[in-house]
C-alpha cells in the first residue's frame, strides 16, 4: 500500500503534489504518477522509477488548479509505465492505494459494456465505473457512492475528472486524511505529505466519501448522509525529517532509539510506578480481570509481539501467545471470553489485517482490546477499548528501528502494569 496526495490550490497544484510525493517516497515505491485536470481534459505523467524522473517528464506549463499524484506498489500487474497510476478511463482518472478483490468480475462486466482496458491494475476497473456513474448520476458525490458501492476489498481512493474542479474520494480499510491550508485543500494517506501545507487536517472515517472543492471539503458517511467530521491542526513542520548530520535516515533512528523508548515510557511513570489508569478508562479492572493474552501484528509488530509475550507470562504471569495478524483473522476459533485480552501492535494503526483482528475481536463485545501503535489518530486507536501510543515521531527508514524499540518499551510497560 502505498501513497497518495492531491491539491485544489488557486495558484496551480503542481508544486504541492510533486513535493507531496517526493515526502512519501520513504514509504518505498516501484513507479509514480501524478493527473492534472487542464480545463476540459486530463494530463497525466507517469513513470516506472523516481519521483525526481516524474518531475523531469512533466510539460513544465502550470498544470492545472487540481490535481492528484500516486506512488504505486504494484500488487496487480508489473511495476510499467502503463500500470502506473493514476489510471483513467473516459473523463476519470484515478489512483488508489489497496486492493480490489473482485476486480476480474467487474472487469468481465464491463468487457460486456465494450469498455476497453489497457493495464493490468485492477485499480483501472474504478475508473470506469467511476466515470460511468458520473455519467448517470446527479452529483460526485453519488457517482462516487454508486462506483465505491461495488467494490469488494480495501482501498483509499482518489480520483478527478476532466472540466471538474473537484477531488472525488473514498476510503475503506486504508487511510486517508483531507486537509485545508492557507493556499487550498488536500488530500493525502500520510498526513507527512501535507507538512507546512495543511493548517488543519481531517481523517476520513472508515467507509466515508469526501469531497474536495476550492471552498472546501464535504464529507458524507457510509450511508452516503452528509457527515461532520473533526478537524485538529495539522502536524507542525518541525524539521524532524532533516538528516541532522546524520549519512542516512536509519542511521539517525538507531540513534533516536533512547529518546523514543523514553518518550513512550515517561508519561505512563508516576513516581516509580507504571500508572495503568494512563491506559485508558477502566484499564485497571479490567487489567485485573485478565486471565489470558494474545498479542496479534504483523511483520516488525509480530517480532516486537514476540518480545512481549515473554514479558507478559515472566513479568505478568498471565499465558501469552503471539499470532500474526493475518492467521489470527483467517482462522475458526472459539469466542473471546471476559477474561481474554488482545493486544494489537501496529505501527501506522491501520495495518489492515491487525484492525481487521481487532474488529473481530470487539465484535464478540467480550474480553479487552489493547492497541499500541504510533498514530494516536488511527482506526486502531478510536476503535479499542485501552489504547497506549508509542511515540517514536515519524520513521522514515523503511526498515523499523525506533518504532520497534518503542514498541518494545510499549510491550514492557504493558506487563509491568499488569
Ligand atoms: N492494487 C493497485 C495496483 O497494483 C494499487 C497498489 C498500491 O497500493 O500502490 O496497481
Amino acid at each position: 500500500m502505498c501513497g497518495i496526495i492531491g491539491a485544489i490550490e488557486r495558484a496551480g497544484a503542481r508544486e504541492s503534489i510533486f513535493q507531496g510525493l517526493a515526502r512519501l517516497e520513504y514509504r518505498g515505491y516501484d513507479s509514480a504518477g501524478a493527473a492534472f485536470v487542464d480545463r476540459e481534459r486530463i494530463r497525466r505523467v507517469r513513470v516506472a522509477g523516481r519521483v525526481a524522473d516524474l518531475v523531469h517528464a512533466a510539460i513544465p506549463s502550470k498544470q492545472g488548479e487540481t490535481g492528484i499524484g500516486h506512488t504505486r506498489w504494484a500488487t496487480h500487474g508489473p511495476p510499467e509505465k502503463r500500470n502506473a497510476h493514476p489510471l483513467s478511463a473516459g473523463q476519470v482518472a484515478v489512483a488508489h492505494n489497496g486492493v480490489i478483490e473482485n476486480h476480474a468480475e467487474l472487469r468481465a462486466m464491463l468487457l460486456k459494456k465494450r469498455r476497453r482496458f489497457v493495464s493490468d491494475t485492477d485499480t483501472e476497473v474504478f475508473a470506469h465505473l467511476l466515470d460511468l456513474a458520473l455519467q448517470r448520476e446527479k452529483n460526485e458525490a453519488a457517482a462516487m457512492r454508486a462506483a465505491v458501492e461495488k467494490l469488494r476489498g480495501s482501498f483509499a481512493l482518489v480520483a478527478v475528472a476532466a472540466g471538474r474542479e473537484k477531488i472525488m474520494c473514498a476510503r475503506r480499510g486504508a487511510p486517508l486524511l483531507a486537509g485545508v491550508g492557507r493556499k487550498g485543500v488536500y488530500i493525502t494517506s500520510d498526513a507527512h505529505a501535507l507538512r507546512g501545507r495543511a493548517k488543519k487536517i481531517s481523517l476520513l472515517e472508515d467507509g466515508d466519501i469526501a469531497i474536495l472543492s476550492p471552498d472546501g471539503v464535504e464529507f458524507f458517511d457510509a450511508s452516503g448522509k452528509p457527515a461532520t467530521r473533526k478537524w485538529r491542526p495539522a502536524p507542525r513542520d518541525d524539521g524532524d525529517i532533516e538528516l541532522g548530520g546524520h549519512a542516512h535516515f536509519m542511521r539517525k533512528e538507531m540513534q533516536e532509539q533512547p529518546a523514543a523508548a523514553a518518550a513512550t515510557l515517561d508519561p505512563l511513570v508516576k513516581r516509580g510506578r507504571i500508572v495503568p489508569r494512563l491506559f485508558g478508562q477502566g484499564a485497571s479492572a479490567s487489567f485485573e480481570r485478565v486471565q489470558d493474552a494474545v498479542i496479534v501484528g504483523c511483520g516488525t509488530s509480530y517480532h516486537a509481539g514476540l518480545c512481549g509475550r515473554r514479558w507478559m507470562e515472566e513479568l505478568a504471569g498471565i499465558p501469552c501467545r503471539t499470532e500474526i495478524a493475518s492467521e489470527y483473522r483467517g482462522l475458526p476459533r472459539p469466542r473471546p471470553r471476559s477474561g481474554d485480552l488482545l493486544v494489537a501492535v501496529s505501527q501506522s494503526g491501520e495495518t489492515a489485517d491487525t484492525l481487521g483482528a481487532l474488529r473481530d475481536f470487539c465484535q464478540a463485545r467480550r474480553g479487552r482490546a489493547l492497541a499500541i501503535c504510533n498514530t494516536t489518530q488511527s482506526a486502531m486507536a478510536r476503535e479499542s477499548h485501552m489504547f497506549l501510543p508509542t511515540r517514536a515521531g515519524l520513521e522514515v527508514g523503511v526498515a523499523a528501528t525506533k518504532t520497534f524499540t518503542a514498541q518494545l518499551a510499549a510491550l514492557a510497560a504493558t506487563a509491568l502494569a499488569m
